[in-house]
């Protein structure tokens, strides 16, 4: 291709990208629309350039708007998430994670947190798995018993291997999270064995913002982190809030742990996220949370394994269906996929030990943070589990049920729980042409 072609051709895959996302359901649990105005902060000069070191004693001159983005961001998370310290700037979850085993851990020292088959995130892995803990940081890994029934942290069971294993930290949070983690319950065990208790937020912080799942900080936990784009919708990057006595720790572990451009757009989108969670989210949290129970309701009225129906399938954004006796869940991905449904596949705790492999897993995961980012509620919730139902047990051709998503959709282009807007969710700002 010569080069003004893949020039061109690539503005128009973008362009054919948000064509697309317009006319389809998005439930994949990790991810989120930001409002507008985040999205505008982040073609902003900011993303060009350098502010290494604290705002204030940067290494680099030219940061005078800069300096105050990143300390009005600083306190209306500290705001947010009532911490006496913020750092915002990691530029992802993971490196959020790797800074706090950088600032608490030696390489050698043993972490407990939960399995990817039970949960738990690339970034919590072991070694041979290729894990950020074990791989980068050389942590060693031993896994928090899990209740399958729960899904959840076993307590007892937990107590039990804390007191024989005496970890140097122990991390809660999970990709899979549809319920509270025992803090308060394991962190003074785990603290007189000697360890550091952290709470991985990442997929909850918008909820946690919105007080309507838990509060870590409170419950126990020294250090909170996070990615900044999954509940909480606003741009991609990470945070870290912890207690004022780690705040040195924290800072150097990230400048210059691991971090040195911190991606200064992405911090005045935080910014301009944060004061929008501040005035609308807990209201977004709290419909968030009554979506995914109703998208459960509804799919388990429909015959579906929706885990956990005792305890109402959820108290946070994310649900898991035991789809294994529809066909693998990398079928199912695809033929959602190809109903403009899309969500994805994922392991469920016992998957490994029935011969199956992350690869077409017997689950499949969804969560109602877009959705009802852009305005729906309950009675949505049942007509997505009808096209769902459509696809997976009517086995009704993808392309006719894509038909009538997309005209669903149409419905729902705005952005709600931000302040107003002429621009839609899914439109493309084109700065180039104007
Ligand atoms: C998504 C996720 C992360 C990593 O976040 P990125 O921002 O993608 O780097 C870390 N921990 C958990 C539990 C996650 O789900």
């Amino acid at each position: 291709m010569k080069p003004k072609e893949a020039f061109d051709r690539t503005r128009q895959l973008l362009k054919n990208h948000h064509g697309w996302m317009k006319g389809t359901i998005n439930l994949i649990a990790s991810e989120n629309v930001p409002s507008p105005a985040v999205r505008e902060a982040l073609t902003t000069d900011f993303g060009n350039r350098y502010a290494e070191g604290p705002p204030g004693e940067r290494v680099y001159a030219g940061c005078k708007f800069i300096d105050e983005v990143e300390l009005l961001t600083v306190d209306l998370a500290k705001q947010l998430f009532n911490a006496e310290h913020a750092n915002v700037q990691p530029v992802s979850g993971v490196l959020a994670n790797l800074a706090t085993y950088t600032a608490l851990t030696e390489p050698g020292d043993t972490m407990m947190c939960l399995s990817v088959a039970c949960g738990g995130h690339i970034s919590m892995g072991k070694k041979k798995m290729g894990g950020t803990a074990g791989a980068v940081h050389g942590l060693r890994i031993e896994y928090l018993p899990f209740d399958e029934e729960k899904m959840n942290i076993d307590v007892d069971e937990a107590q039990k291997k804390i007191a024989e294993v005496e970890p140097d930290l122990l991390l809660f949070g999970a990709s899979v999270f549809p319920f509270p983690h025992p803090v308060e319950e394991l962190a003074d065990t785990a603290k007189e064995h000697g360890a550091h208790v952290v709470f991985d937020s990442a997929h909850v912080a918008g909820l946690i913002g919105g007080n309507q799942f838990q509060d870590p900080l409170r419950e126990g936990a020294e250090v909170m982190t996070g990615s900044t784009h999954k509940t909480l919708p606003g741009p991609q990057h990470g945070i870290i809030l912890c207690k004022r006595e780690l705040k040195e720790d924290i800072d150097r572990s990230v400048f210059p742990g691991v971090v040195s451009n911190h991606h200064l757009h992405a911090v005045a989108g935080l910014a301009i996220s944060i004061a929008e969670a501040l005035e609308f989210g807990q209201d977004y949290a709290s419909q968030i949370v009554k979506n995914a129970r109703a998208l459960g309701k509804s799919l388990y009225e429909r015959g579906f394994d929706v885990l956990c129906p005792d305890l109402g399938f959820t108290s946070s954004h994310v649900i898991l269906v035991d789809i294994s006796r529809y066909g693998g869940g990398r079928d199912l991905e695809k033929s959602l996929e190809q109903a403009d449904i899309i969500l994805n596949r994922n392991l469920l705790p016992w998957d490994i030990r029935e011969g199956r492999h992350y690869k077409n897993p017997g689950g499949i995961r969804l969560g109602a943070s877009e959705v009802t980012r852009l305005g729906m509620k309950e009675k949505e919730m049942d007509r997505i589990a009808e096209f769902i139902e459509r696809v997976v047990v009517d086995e009704e051709e993808p392309e006719t049920v894509a038909k009538d998503v997309r005209q669903f959709a149409q419905e729902y282009q705005d952005i709600h729980f931000a302040f107003k807007s002429a621009v839609r969710a899914y439109d493309y700002i084109d700065i180039y042409s104007s």
